[in-house]
């Protein structure tokens, strides 16, 4: 016997994910808040924190969290489930209703996790290419959910990394393939205003994914929720590990809603600085639009550029994948970092 031998098949040729990362002064490359959370509130989580009897296992259930969530989006308590990360919700999607052979579809490109876990599961996952100017295919989508049995669509929306909230009306179409699962992942809904959750009424099929990662500014903490069919998540609720999220990152999501007005302001600057930032850079690159915050740029010599940040201690994220060698995905930063970044493509790569 070799370990190689005994290895699940479904991850044989898969190697650990590689979020990309270098190190450097400036973190422009996992599109995390670049503001962190107000003295003010950490402040209160941890003066709350205090209060956590460590010796006792957290609420397996997040009661507290998911009543606010449900107060704050109009939405039954019971068709929220809360998770460390929404990457474990995508886990636990996955393992809950993936079959051996079943099929997923995703964009290309998209945020890898999608496929990566599909596989991890035993699916095996459909790329489908974007359009030019980054928009579903949203016949070759439908294509393929009506000849194939497909078990999960995913879409990014906003999109990550190109930037951009598909068009609501092919994902609508999508949508009406009842057979099919639709995840609709709004990580960065915060910067987009833009949902899919008064549908959900409409479309058993549906799933929303949110997290507090992004605008929230809680990547450390982990903590994501899922909105679906109440059957969705009773059925989750099957392969979820007991105590998924810790009682610390439970009282520290609480008060970020609690305190939701003022740490929204970020998001508004965030927001003017990604404008400004495309703006200093029209003409000079290919940029979608973005609604999130983060710019996914077109360039020539990414080599070179990948130098010029190193030399400056800015960290952006370049892909392995060779379709997209020429592209570099750049979070938006404070103000100070967002001029370094512009300053060195003004320079033209
Ligand atoms: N969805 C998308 C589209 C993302 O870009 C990311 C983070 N890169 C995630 C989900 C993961 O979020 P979380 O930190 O909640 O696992």
């Amino acid at each position: 016997m070799t370990i190689q031998s005994m290895i699940n098949r479904n991850i044989k040729y898969l190697r650990p994910y590689n979020p990309g990362l270098f190190n450097g002064k400036y973190k422009l490359d996992a599109n995390e808040n670049s503001f962190d959370l107000p003295e003010n509130i950490k402040i209160k989580i941890f003066k709350e924190a205090k209060k956590i009897e460590f010796n006792r296992y957290p609420d397996p259930y997040a009661e507290k969290l998911r009543s606010l969530i449900s107060i704050k989006l109009n939405i039954n308590k019971n068709n929220i489930l809360v998770g460390n990360g929404s990457d474990e919700l995508i886990y636990y999607l996955l393992l809950s209703f993936i079959n051996k052979k079943d099929k997923v579809v995703v964009p290309y490109p998209t945020f890898e996790i999608y496929k990566i876990l599909s596989e991890i599961c035993g699916a095996s996952v459909i790329e489908v290419p974007l359009k030019s100017g980054f928009d579903l295919d949203v016949e070759k989508m439908v294509d393929i959910l009506k000849s194939n049995k497909i078990k999960f669509v995913f879409l990014a929306y906003p999109n990550n990394p190109t930037g951009n909230c598909f068009s609501k009306s092919a994902i609508k179409r999508i949508l009406m393939e009842k057979d099919t699962f639709v995840v609709i992942d709004e990580a960065y809904f915060e910067f987009s205003g833009k949902t899919f959750l008064n549908e959900l009424k409409k479309h058993k099929n549906l799933i929303i994914l949110r997290t507090f990662s992004k605008a929230f500014s809680l990547a450390a903490l982990r903590t994501g929720y899922m909105i679906a069919s109440e059957s969705i998540i009773n059925i989750i609720k099957r392969v979820k590990l007991p105590y998924n999220i810790n009682s610390f990152s439970q009282i520290a999501a609480l008060n970020i809603l609690k305190y939701e007005n003022q740490i929204r302001k970020t998001c508004e600057i965030i927001i003017k600085e990604r404008q400004k930032m495309k703006e200093k850079l029209e003409g000079l690159y290919y940029i979608p639009e973005s609604d999130a915050n983060f710019l996914f740029i077109k360039i020539s010599k990414p080599d070179l550029l990948k130098k010029e940040f190193i030399k400056k201690g800015i960290c952006v994220r370049f892909f392995s994948d060779v379709r997209l060698k020429n592209y570099v995905r750049i979070t938006i930063g404070k103000s100070k970092e967002n001029k370094l970044v512009t300053d060195i493509l003004k320079k033209g790569f």
